[in-house]
């Protein structure tokens, strides 16, 4: 009995995402939703059937698992010409979970670059994309389903509070700002410790992974909805050494978004703007020897000039994705520009490199075929 169902079991997995496969590339792919905002299975079967389709250019890889244990994903993305070891542009979206806009903006950079491969193949000829579309997942469930304004992770703090600002956990001048951020109760807090979360210690990986391999350009994290191009650093008034590439990028970026749709975007180093605090990822990354680092904040007014901040109603999502992506296309324009491959990078490393890795997690699949075959094997031997 448990042979047949073992046997069943391994055909499922084998079989299964066999037929699917082809069935996802007779389909050409799959269609991008923008008339609502996603769920989290719903950007994730998304991100599945996309990388069915277009396997020679899309890689979807595992990064991490959640407190409540959601897959974080990266769509890995290249030209498919087989030449490894390009540069990278790394963006991740939603570190704040009420920021709805980030993710379908994230997701339709991922489609413009894949499905609409030959309009922008220039920004993919010398340079990959690491794009990690919903960094806190589980607080983005926890946003659509119960508290529409919560930003955090969900992690437990004690007391009945619960949940740690992304970006405000990690290692740079962490706890310092303001007294929000010690507050377990608060939306600001920087949690228990520097990346005291796993979401937080996964883009953190990432990071220097690719400083190792010294493939790392431009990190560019996606929050909404102030309308401004933020550059490091957030920690300190100081300027950053290259203070003047970072401002004309984000100029560029302003100028083409205003040139599109008439939107206004400014540009700021951060500190200056809103003051000093510690935490951030855009911080880190600059410090992790990322020689640009940005946070676009994305705009979050209607067409009726409405600003609807973090829940645009659905009939603006595509509009305002596509807005982004005139910025996000600006950003990745101007960084190669800057950074071509005849110019050498020093990746100037001013923290540590982490010595634990993110854990690798195997597919459902390929879990219980692993499984099953063992146990038929047991039973034969045992028979
Ligand atoms: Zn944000």
């Amino acid at each position: 009995m448990w042979r047949i169902l073992c046997g069943i079991g391994v055909l499922v997995a084998i079989v299964h995402p066999l037929a699917e496969s082809r069935a996802v590339r007779r389909r050409g792919g799959a269609e991008l939703q923008l008339d609502n905002y996603l769920s989290y299975d719903g950007i994730m079967q998304y991100l599945d059937q996309l990388a069915l389709a277009h396997s020679s250019r899309m890689t979807l890889k595992d990064v991490g698992r959640t407190y409540e244990n959601r897959a974080l994903k990266m769509a890995m993305i290249t030209n498919g010409d087989g030449r490894s070891g390009k540069r990278v542009i790394f963006l991740d979206a939603a570190l704040h979970s009420r920021e709805w806009m980030t993710p379908a903006a994230a997701l339709l950079t991922i489609h413009k670059l894949v499905v609409e491969f030959e309009e922008n193949s220039d920004l993919l000829a010398d340079y990959d994309w690491h794009i990690m579309p919903l960094a806190n997942p589980d607080g983005y469930v926890y946003s659509r389903n119960t508290e529409r304004y919560w930003r955090n992770t969900r992690t437990p703090n004690g007391g009945n509070c619960f949940g740690t600002n992304l970006n405000r956990n990690f290692a740079v001048n962490w706890k310092e700002g303001f007294p929000q951020l010690r507050d377990p109760c608060d939306e600001n807090y920087a949690g228990s410790s520097p990346f005291s979360e796993v979401e937080a210690r996964t883009v953190r990986d990432i990071m220097h992974g690719l400083v190792e391999s010294k493939r790392a350009v431009m990190y560019l994290s996606l929050h909404t909805a102030n309308r401004s191009v933020f550059y490091p650093w957030v920690y300190n008034t100081a300027p950053v050494p290259n203070q003047e590439e970072h401002d004309e990028i984000g100029k560029f970026v302003a100028d083409r978004i205003f040139q599109s749709t008439g939107t206004i975007i400014k540009t700021w180093q951060y500190a200056l703007y809103d003051g000093t605090f510690g935490g951030t990822s855009m911080d880190y990354a600059l410090l992790a020897g990322f020689p640009l680092s940005f946070v676009f904040e994305m705009s979050g007014t209607g067409r009726d000039n409405v600003e609807y901040k973090f829940f645009p109603p659905a009939r603006d999502i595509r509009h305002l994705a596509e807005e982004s992506w005139t910025g996000i296309k600006a950003f990745a324009a101007k960084a190669i520009e800057k950074y071509p491959p005849s110019r050498a990078i020093s990746h100037n490393q001013m923290v540590e490199l982490p010595k634990n890795a993110a854990p690798t997690i195997r597919g459902f699949n390929s879990m219980v075929g692993t499984v099953c075959i063992f146990f038929l094997y047991l039973t034969s031997v045992l028979n």
